[in-house]
């Protein structure tokens, strides 16, 4: 990083986008400074398993460090950056002021909550490794205290899921959910009523994974039902209040859990 001759290029975000543009700039004149707020890359595509108990976080979690152990030119910093001066070419992070010649910003995308912005507190989300492991002891607890029953709350409160948002995110979650369901808890929960728990997958669109084929959603849909998850479709979700999510048809479903998977 100290030859002044040679271009300082900072990327912000260690996700697929920042690591394959590190990697681009392999045998280039350039020093390369990757900066992120985790010192891994998360592997999203497998975070339904850890947020099921399929996986354990560090199968997802790779050392950004060890990524680019070769690269001599490729240097990592972890911290957060929260602004960015253009006109002095330089970032404000929490580990202090960093200066560049050029600049690449890779740093994702957020949930948007639409509508449901002042009860985003009450849903499950699943955007990091943090979010995934508080959506399985979320689940789980609920679970535990479904087979105790100490508050006297109805069972299919505790039991049941909805899931919001029938893209790719929310169909693996329902399909996880589903054989786990079916699978895993008749074992390791042998004494709980799982007749009670119900596992509701809604869609405001015609069919799920509406960006995909025709036969990708035909497929799913098929194989989720098969699973025995409960798949409506043209259902917009308008609200929801801690107990129950209003459906714009006047009905309501009943429930602690509520997954947000609807949008970025
Ligand atoms: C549950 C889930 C399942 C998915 N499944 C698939 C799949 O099966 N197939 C597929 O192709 N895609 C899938 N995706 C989408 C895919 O993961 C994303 O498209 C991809 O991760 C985007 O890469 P990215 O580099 O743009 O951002 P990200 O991978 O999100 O990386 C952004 C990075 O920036 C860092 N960062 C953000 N802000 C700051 C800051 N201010 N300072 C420092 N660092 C910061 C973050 O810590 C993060 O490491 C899935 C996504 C999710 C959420």
């Amino acid at each position: 990083m100290k030859n002044k001759n040679i271009p300082k290029i900072i990327i912000i975000g260690a996700g697929f986008g920042g690591i394959a543009m590190a990697k681009s700039f392999k045998n280039r004149k350039v020093n390369v400074l990757l900066i992120d707020k985790h010192n891994y890359h998360n592997f999203q595509p497998l975070m339904y398993q850890v947020a099921t108990g399929g996986l354990e976080p560090d199968s997802i979690a790779y050392p950004v460090r060890r990524i680019f152990r070769k690269h001599k030119h490729i240097a990592f910093r972890m911290a957060e950056v929260t602004s960015i001066d253009q006109k002095k070419n330089q970032l404000s992070t929490s580990i202090g002021p960093v200066y560049y010649d050029f600049l690449v910003i890779a740093t994702g995308s957020e949930n948007n909550f639409f509508n449901f912005e002042p009860v985003k507190d009450k849903l499950l989300t699943l955007k990091s490794i943090p979010d995934a492991l508080n959506m399985r002891s979320f689940i789980f607890q609920n679970l535990e205290k479904a087979m105790a029953n100490t508050d006297g709350d109805p069972l299919e409160e505790i039991m049941n899921i909805a899931i919001i948002g029938g893209g790719p995110a929310g169909l693996e979650l329902a399909g996880a959910l589903a054989e786990m369901k079916r699978y895993v808890l008749p074992k390791d929960f042998p004494d709980l009523n799982l007749s009670k728990m119900s596992i509701n997958l809604y869609e405001a669109e015609p069919k799920l994974l509406s960006a995909m084929s025709e036969q990708a959603s035909a497929k799913s849909l098929e194989y989720l039902q098969n699973l025995g998850v409960n798949v409506h479709l043209k259902t917009m979700v308008n609200g929801y209040d801690g107990s129950n999510i209003q459906l714009a048809d006047g009905t309501s479903f009943l429930t602690k859990t509520v997954i947000w998977t609807a949008g970025v």
